[in-house]
C-alpha cells in the first residue's frame, strides 16, 4: 500500500533500525513508547488488521519474532497485544503486534 507508513518502513522508504527481521517481519521500537521496552513486530505484507490475515504461519511467525526480539533485548516478562479496529485502539491500519515491557502493568487493560 503506498500510503501505508508500515509498509514505508518495511520496505526501507522510512529508515527505521530492525530489532529483527527476516522475509515475512519486521520489527523495531515504538516511536512512542508505552512501556521502557515497547516493539512493534509487522509483517512486511500489508494487511489492515488481524481480521484480513489468513495467513496462520505468518501470524505464528509474527509471535516467535516478538519471542526473538524480547530475548535481544533480555526482556524476560513482557504482554503481546495486538489492538484490532478503533474501538480497541488500532490507529495503524497496517497488522502489528505490540511488545511492551520492563514496567509492571494493570489488567485489565484500561
Ligand atoms: P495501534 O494504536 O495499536 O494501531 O499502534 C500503532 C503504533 O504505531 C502506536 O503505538 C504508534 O506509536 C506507532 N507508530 C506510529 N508511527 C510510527 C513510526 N513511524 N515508527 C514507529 N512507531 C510508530
Amino acid at each position: 500500500m503506498s500510503n501505508c507508513i508500515f509498509c514505508k518502513i518495511a520496505g526501507g522508504e522510512i529508515p527505521k533500525e530492525f530489532l529483527f527481521e527476516d522475509d515475512r517481519v519486521v520489527a523495531f521500537k515504538d516511536l512512542h513508547p508505552q512501556a521502557p521496552v515497547h516493539i512493534l513486530v509487522i509483517p512486511r505484507e500489508h494487511y489492515h488488521s488481524i481480521k484480513e490475515a489468513q495467513d496462520e504461519a505468518l501470524v505464528g511467525h509474527m509471535f516467535t519474532a516478538a519471542k526473538k526480539a524480547a530475548e535481544k533485548l533480555a526482556v524476560t516478562d513482557y504482554r503481546l497485544v495486538i489492538n484490532t479496529g478503533p474501538q480497541a485502539g488500532q490507529s495503524v491500519f497496517h497488522l502489528h503486534l505490540h511488545l511492551l515491557g520492563g514496567r509492571f502493568m494493570a489488567w485489565p487493560p484500561g
